[in-house]
């Protein structure tokens, strides 16, 4: 249970605050993500829970988990806290999903078993199908009318603002790393009796511009995009609007021009894995075709068990071995190298068959983009460095050479 006021009596700061000015600089300046805690009254605690201005990795996990990762246990360093981990596919695939819809199936039964009374979630504008609009769902049609990425940085935590007067006691939130770790820092001064937190993994998020111009780079018709995502074959699937699927090879791809193209703040983060969520609802640990699961701690299970009847569930599974490819990539990428088509091919040909699957492939991901993302920090906010990587990222990224 949480409560506003100080136990004094005194007036809680975020009942002072106002939301800040849209279009004005934000805290976390450049490094901002728009997550949406300042166009709240929590704004009045952004210095302690910016995930941009103050990493406290530890005292959340602490806090929602009942202990910080270990460190010397190989899947908690890369995936984090965990009690559980495994592969699952909705039996009956939702359609238009953006994979078989297990995060939205969850915040459905979330409301229909009355665990929750809203789900915050991400709803598109009227006009464009990639600009987000977050809500606060009372109803299971709300909640699936919310499926599928919008792949632009979204302001989730700008529905706080509602929740004062709203009936609202016990929130189901999904969202990525940085809405999380905000959430997370003001949970204890919600007017919540419950939260639950079903996270998404997440890298390489892009304002609406830069989505534009990714598109345009990558694919041959950018308007009739309705959903893409990087899949664990190596390769880029587009879903046009007419049902046409297009690939492009992850190789391929025109780095210089891309390089630019990712939100600093997403080239500055290092929770790919979404630390703070009680569970976790992603891909890139499953082998192809099937989303990866995470549970972190027993209200994460409580949320697994509302769908897990209606799953194809199937253990974790790794092979291959990801640290050359790797240190390959390291130095192609700061070359900003862009192979011709045909090469790119056929690299994502013996890769997709000999190269890191499951867990593995989960791996080689989360190091190609902690250390590329050390890098960057290194170079545009040196001052950062020290406190802005976390220990289990540090860890990860000293098994690798990189450039000056
Ligand atoms: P659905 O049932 O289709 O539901 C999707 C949910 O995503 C909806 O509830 C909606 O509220 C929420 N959502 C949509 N857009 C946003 C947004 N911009 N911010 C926050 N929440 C949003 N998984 C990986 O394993 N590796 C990755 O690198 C990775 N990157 C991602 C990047 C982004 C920006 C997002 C939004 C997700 C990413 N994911 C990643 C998660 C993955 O793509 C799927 O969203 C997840 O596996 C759930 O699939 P589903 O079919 O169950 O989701
Ligand atoms: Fe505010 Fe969120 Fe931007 Fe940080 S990332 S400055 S909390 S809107």
């Amino acid at each position: 249970m949480t409560s506003a006021a100080s136990p004094s009596g005194a007036v809680a700061p975020h009942e002072r605050a106002k939301p800040l000015a849209k279009g004005s600089v934000y805290p976390a300046k450049d490094l901002c993500s728009q997550c949406g805690l300042c166009d709240s009254r929590w704004v009045a605690y952004v210095k302690d829970s910016c995930a941009f201005l103050n990493q406290r990795f530890d005292a959340m996990e602490a806090a929602a988990h009942g202990r910080s990762r270990d460190l010397d246990n190989e899947d908690e360093l890369y995936f984090g806290v965990q009690q559980r981990m495994l592969t699952a596919r909705l039996q009956q695939p939702l359609d238009g999903a953006q994979w078989t819809g297990i995060v939205s199936r969850i915040g459905v039964r979330a409301l229909e078993t009355g665990l929750v009374d809203a789900v915050l979630c991400v709803g598109q504008s009227e006009d464009d199908r990639f600009t987000p609009v977050p809500r606060l769902a009372r109803t299971p049609e709300e909640v699936l009318s919310a499926r599928v990425n919008k792949p632009t940085l979204s302001p989730n935590l700008e529905v706080l603002e509602q929740l004062p007067g709203s009936g609202i006691k016990r929130l189901l939130a999904i969202g990525v790393g940085c809405q999380i770790q905000a959430l997370r820092a003001v949970q204890p001064t919600l007017p919540l009796d419950e939260l639950f937190v079903l996270g998404l993994p997440c890298v390489d998020n892009v304002s609406r511009q830069g989505l534009q111009t990714f598109l345009e780079s990558t694919v041959s018709s950018p308007d009739t995009v309705v959903h893409y995502e990087f899949m664990q074959d190596f390769r880029i699937h587009f879903r046009h609007s007419d049902g046409r699927e297009e690939t492009v090879p992850f190789f391929g791809l025109d780095t210089p021009k891309l390089k630019d193209v990712f939100a600093p703040s997403c080239l500055s983060c290092f929770d790919y894995t979404n630390a703070g969520a009680d569970l976790v609802v992603g891909y890139m640990g499953a082998t192809f075709g099937r989303q990866w699961l995470t549970v972190r701690n027993p209200k994460g299970q409580q949320l697994l068990d509302l769908v897990e009847a209606e799953l194809d569930v199937a253990p974790v599974s790794s092979s291959g071995q990801r640290q050359a490819a790797v240190q390959q990539g390291i130095e192609a990428y700061d070359k900003a190298v862009k192979l011709p088509i045909w090469v790119a091919n056929l690299i994502g040909f013996f890769v997709e068959r000999f190269g890191p699957k499951g867990l593995e492939y989960g791996r080689f991901s989360i190091d190609s983009h902690f250390t590329r993302n050390a890098v960057w920090l290194r170079r545009h906010h040196p001052d950062k460095v020290e406190a802005h990587i976390p220990a289990f990222a540090r860890r990860i990224i000293s098994r690798y050479r990189l450039p000056d």
